[in-house]
């Protein structure tokens, strides 16, 4: 019997339910994080890829958040909206 760690799926003790801090970390970071839905409007319609990682830089260093996991909130959140 195992578990699967809630952030990255590996698996994992049933006793457990993250594999490391990391990931526990990177867990409740993704739940915090909080993208306005004109914010990635601007991202996903307006911006090139370079424009795109600078406003995702930006918003990450403001927030004081990972910019890869406000990356990757923001592309998950874009598939979600607008695609
Ligand atoms: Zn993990």
């Amino acid at each position: 019997m195992s578990n699967l760690c809630q952030y990255c799926s590996k698996k994992i003790p049933i006793n457990k339910v993250f594999c490391s801090n990391t990931c526990k970390e990177n867990y409740f970071q993704m739940l915090a994080i909080n993208l306005p839905k004109p914010f990635l409007k601007r991202l996903y319609f307006f911006c090139n890829k370079e424009q795109k990682q600078l406003e995702i830089k930006k918003f990450a260093q403001r927030h004081r958040w990972d910019e890869t996991l406000v990356a990757e909130k923001a592309e998950q959140l874009i598939r979600q909206y607008f695609l």
